[in-house]
């Protein structure tokens, strides 16, 4: 029988009418054995989502507040589970745990201990409501002494765990340290755990339910509504996401990319829709669009460094990025001539080292020149269609330049999979209007 993996976001638990409509699709399909849920969510607006609720409860405590405050904040969060477990009109008494909660957060067991009870508690209403195994995440989800996640020792017992269960739920977003303190992912982490899961249980398909039916081919919030993305890569994807996705924890592709297992992102208010499909590789492109999608971020700063004959001086390179390496600042691009070469990076990782880098890079290179510029935005054309059709960079250049905007930088990567553009923070928009409409419109 196929197995799916099913990981339910914050806004998919909000309430107990969300409860019930994750209830509908897992029970709508008896291959979704193994749920992995994230806490509750925001249920409006200007709600908050549980685990920030936590992470304050535990500000609270490690500042002192008065035991009333702190009081407050948590019986806030007592409400918010108790109303869930209550409107589902479910037989399950918590009070015992939530105490139990309640004075380790008052003991100091940790910030990330705080933080990850959200998805503990969730998960413990979540299996009873849906009549499902519980498997603690403190059990089979390790982290190694140096705070990076253990692959290889969680896949071990956690695939023996999940052997033992025909159907469970396990909460996302947390791990155990070898000291047995509680660790978590960072923020959105939940998702990273269901491809943990997906991997571990062999799973056909992971399913990643969320609040939007997959991901958009360029930012609603520039173009307003655009089309759906229907199926993506794993490569295309990382293209897009490290330029600012927000859908997908960008970490969450590599348990599952390497074992083979596609992601279905889908919406959990909108269950019919068929959302993305992220995969290994696809043989065939939208040909309508040739691209798969736009995707950007302002708040780049270009440092060029301009030396006479840089081109033929060995190690001029290296030295460049090791000056940026010492101050544990990543580049992003690195466009170059035969005397100039030009470093890209995000301007606030920039901000707090500025002079420093400045001297630095006089000192270690003795450039005839060099220079740092703010205001820069990317954006990144991706699209498995692109290395065949021709012609792709010029319609790009064209509908950019047709709409006035003066292109400030340029690069491809050889895998023709990306054209990334750099262009004035104030003509961003403009520049992705321009390039969906050429491509999609
Ligand atoms: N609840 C955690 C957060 O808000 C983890 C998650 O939802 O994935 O970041």
């Amino acid at each position: 029988m196929n197995v799916k993996v099913v990981k339910f976001g914050g806004s998919s638990l909000a309430d107990a009418d969300h409860f019930r409509m994750v209830a509908d699709i897992i029970k709508s399909d008896p291959s979704r054995r193994y749920v992995v849920p994230s806490a509750p969510g925001k249920r409006f607006k200007d709600d908050i989502k549980v685990t920030d609720m936590l992470y304050e409860c535990y500000r609270l405590v490690r500042e002192h507040a008065a035991s009333e405050v702190v009081d407050t904040c948590y019986n806030a969060i007592v409400d918010r589970f108790n109303g869930i477990i209550k409107d589902l009109g479910l037989n399950f008494d918590i009070t015992g745990e939530l105490e139990y909660v309640k004075q380790a957060i008052l003991c100091r067991a940790g910030r990330d201990y705080a933080a990850s009870r959200g998805e503990y508690l969730n998960g413990l209403i979540l299996a009873k409501y849906l009549g499902y195994d519980f498997i603690d995440a403190e059990n089979v989800i390790f982290f190694a002494e140096n705070g990076t996640f253990d692959a290889e020792r969680t896949h071990e017992v956690l695939s023996a765990e999940l052997s033992r269960h025909e159907h469970a739920v396990i909460p996302g977003f947390y791990g155990i340290m070898p000291n047995g303190t509680i660790k978590t992912f960072s923020r959105g982490g939940s998702d990273i755990t269901g491809s943990i899961v997906a991997r571990a249980a062999e799973a056909d398909l992971y399913e990643n339910w969320t609040d939007v039916s997959g991901f958009m081919m360029a930012d609603p919030r520039v173009i307003g509504d655009t089309c759906p993305i229907k199926t993506i890569t794993y490569r295309e994807l990382r293209e897009l996401s490290y330029m600012g996705a927000t859908v997908l924890h960008e970490d969450a592709i590599f348990p599952v990319r390497n074992a083979g297992i596609p992601i279905n992102i889908r919406n959990t208010n909108k269950p019919e829709d068929e959302g993305t499909m992220i995969v290994a590789s696809a043989p065939d492109y939208d040909s309508r669009h040739i691209i798969t999608g736009i995707a950007g971020k302002k708040g780049f700063s270009v440092v060029t460094i301009e030396h006479d004959m840089m081109n033929s001086e060995i190690g001029f390179g290296r030295r460049v990025l090791e000056v940026f390496e010492d101050f544990g600042i990543s580049f992003e691009h690195l466009p170059s001539g035969i005397d100039t070469m030009s470093v890209i990076i995000s301007t606030s990782e920039l901000d707090p080292h500025r002079e420093r880098v400045l001297t630095a890079l006089k000192r270690s290179l003795r450039p005839d020149s060099i220079t740092i510029e703010d205001g820069l935005a990317l954006l990144a054309v991706v699209g498995r269609g692109m290395v065949k059709a021709k012609g792709t960079a010029a319609r790009v250049f064209k509908a950019v330049s047709d709409a006035g905007v003066n292109i400030r930088m340029i690069d491809q990567g050889s895998c023709e999979l990306n054209i990334i553009l750099g262009v004035d923070e104030h003509d961003f928009e403009t520049t992705m209007k321009a390039i969906y409409n050429e491509f999609v419109k």
